[in-house]
């Protein structure tokens, strides 16, 4: 990608030039793509839920057993440069996605903040506003559209000088 050594790695490489390190630390935390959602058979439409996986930490939005999750749930979806040119649902927030897309991170991103909670207080992760499918009946009485809703001008602005 650009040789520019005073830039950041997500500036600097693609996606597949990433370590393993730096791909992880791509994540958020927001926690939006462990809710389930629904697709629409006739028009392959994705609708939103605020639902959580199971092993979603809630609080966090965090994977609670991210190492060993793919025992407990075997249809986890495990992200990769191949994978991201195929799926359609992920949220416009989130990191890979905007790498992707030849984006910058946002200002609330914790690899710019140096917090994890400034997702959180940027009002971008599900924090406060998700259930467990523990606790969730039917997926369609949980229907949210802020999951794949595009940023605001506020939560995109960046703040560096
Ligand atoms: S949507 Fe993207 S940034 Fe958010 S938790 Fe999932 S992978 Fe991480
Ligand atoms: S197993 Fe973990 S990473 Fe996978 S969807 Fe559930 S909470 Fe998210």
């Amino acid at each position: 990608m650009t040789d520019d050594r005073s830039l950041p790695f997500w500036r600097t490489k693609t996606l597949e030039e990433m370590s393993k390190d730096e791909w992880e630390s791509l994540c958020d935390g927001c926690g939006k793509c462990c809710l389930h959602k629904l697709r629409d058979e006739d028009t392959d439409e994705v609708h939103h839920t605020n639902v959580a996986c199971r092993l979603l930490d809630l609080e966090t939005c965090r994977c609670s057993e991210y190492a060993t999750r793919f025992r407990k749930v075997p249809d986890c979806v495990s992200l990769s440069p191949a994978l991201l040119r195929e799926i359609d649902w992920l949220p416009p927030s989130c990191a890979y996605r905007l790498v992707r897309e030849g984006k910058d991170l946002p200002f609330w991103h914790p690899l710019r903040s140096g917090s994890d909670e400034s997702v959180h207080e940027a009002g971008i992760s599900g924090r406060g506003r998700i259930v467990s499918e523990r606790d969730a009946a039917m997926l369609e009485d949980h229907l949210v559209d802020w999951p794949g809703a595009p940023m605001t001008a506020r939560q995109r602005q960046s703040r560096r000088k």
